[in-house]
């Protein structure tokens, strides 16, 4: 055995655990099959405007002990996600919040709004909502979701808001108050310079290989180390025995921009179905940057097949209950163990893959 760890993929949970390892005194060997670390929120330098490559990532999270954690790789900035909608040619503000409801409606009171909302919620006889669709309308009623959840939801996710798990939808904020913070976490922010530095750090220790894919040479990866943290798709690691666990991918298109400022903001959302991409993102906005030019974004979201890239896990029951057997193989597993967004199949965002992986390095070495 060479190695103490070997860890597939150099994403947030990889680069964590590694550098949890090597703070112990282990020796690990990081390999991944990009070019780059960092995973999805690997950010790149251009015209020094730092440009998330896998969409907008902004770090949000109301768990002190990961917000202290998270700082002592970055310094944050006090960028506050407030997106704007567009539906044809109407523009709203997101989430859905009092600006959202006296543009939509022309009302200026939260009590007007909690009216029209009640009134569209009634006449739908929605008991206990069991979808999306039935989630978002007695949340928002009719208006809002016919302009501005449907069509952005059916391109996004590929199927109908009637098959879809209501826990997506409640993922945003929704309040009577003119408040435009995409999120309702303590703490918020981007850090400054771009996340790969926080991954370079964590790194410090490791060894790194780039352009190595585990499935390669997966016989020859078994001995190389004690043990193994997998962060790559469960299923794909068992050769899909069981079945295949579905997926959303996206195609991202980014463009240099011969202005200062495009769009006037970092996140734009398009939510009519006609247009074929969700969102554009305009890099610059989140750092507050005065560069001459600009770099954006547009991300087009695409079904998913083996051997695209595997962005969003579809958490709805019949893939959910896939993975639970997936993972009870997993528990009888004595060298290797699963983490992240792929190796655990779930929906999470960066403060739970940081959570995760505290856990996980908890469970090999103690508290
Ligand atoms: P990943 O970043 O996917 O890293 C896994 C790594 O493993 C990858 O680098 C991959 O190349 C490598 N790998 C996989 N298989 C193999 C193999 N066989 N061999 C070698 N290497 C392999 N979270 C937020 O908190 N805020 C946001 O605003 C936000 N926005 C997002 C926007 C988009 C479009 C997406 C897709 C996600 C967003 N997230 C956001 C979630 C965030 O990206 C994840 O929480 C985080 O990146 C997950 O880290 P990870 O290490 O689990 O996975
Ligand atoms: N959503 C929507 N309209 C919007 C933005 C989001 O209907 O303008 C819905 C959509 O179903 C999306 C979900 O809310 O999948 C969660 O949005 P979020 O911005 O959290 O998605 P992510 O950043 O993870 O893609």
């Amino acid at each position: 055995m060479m190695y103490d760890y070997l860890i597939v993929g150099a994403g947030l949970f990889g680069s964590i655990f590694a550098h949890e390892a090597t703070a112990r005194g282990k020796t690990c060997l990081v390999i991944d099959k990009r070019s780059h670390v960092g995973g999805n929120i690997y950010t790149e330098e251009v015209e020094g405007i730092q440009v998330h490559k896998y969409g907008a990532h902004i770090f949000h999270t109301s768990d002190q002990e990961i917000w202290d954690y998270i700082n002592r790789f970055a310094s944050f900035n006090h960028y506050v996600n407030a997106p704007v909608a567009i539906y044809g040619d109407e523009l709203y503000n997101l989430p859905f919040n009092m600006n959202t409801f006296s543009k939509m409606w022309g009302i200026r009171t939260p009590w007007e709004a909690q009216k029209i909302i009640r009134e569209q919620v009634a006449e739908l006889h929605i008991g206990i909502p069991q979808n999306l669709e039935e989630q978002a309308l007695s949340l928002v009623g009719t208006d809002i979701y016919e302009k501005l959840i449907k069509g952005y939801t059916e391109k996004q996710w590929g199927r109908p808001c009637r098959d879809l798990p209501a826990f997506i939808i409640k993922r945003l904020p929704m309040r009577f108050t003119f408040d435009n913070n995409y999120f309702n976490d303590r703490y918020q922010g981007i850090p400054i310079g771009g996340y790969t530095k926080i991954i370079d750090k964590l790194l410090q220790g490791s060894e790194v290989k780039l352009n190595t894919n585990y499935f390669d040479n997966a016989s020859a990866y078994r001995d190389i180390a004690a043990k193994t943290v997998f962060t790559g798709m469960i299923d794909k690691f068992y050769q899909y025995q069981l079945g295949i666990l579905e997926y959303r991918s996206l195609r991202f298109e980014t463009e240099l921009m011969a202005c200062d400022n495009y769009q006037g903001n970092a996140v734009v959302n398009y939510t009519s179905r006609e247009v074929p991409y969700t969102r554009v993102i305009e890099h610059k906005h989140f750092e507050f940057g005065c560069q001459p030019v600009s770099v954006i974004t547009r991300e087009y979201p695409s079904e998913w097949k083996r051997g695209d890239e595997p962005y969003y896990p579809i958490n709805d029951d019949k893939n959910n209950s896939l993975c639970n057997q997936y993972k009870k193989m997993a528990e009888s597993e004595k060298n290797i163990v699963f983490g992240g967004r792929l190796g655990a199949y779930q929906y999470y965002d960066m403060d739970k893959v940081i959570r995760a992986a505290l856990e996980t390095v908890k469970m090999e070495f103690g508290a």
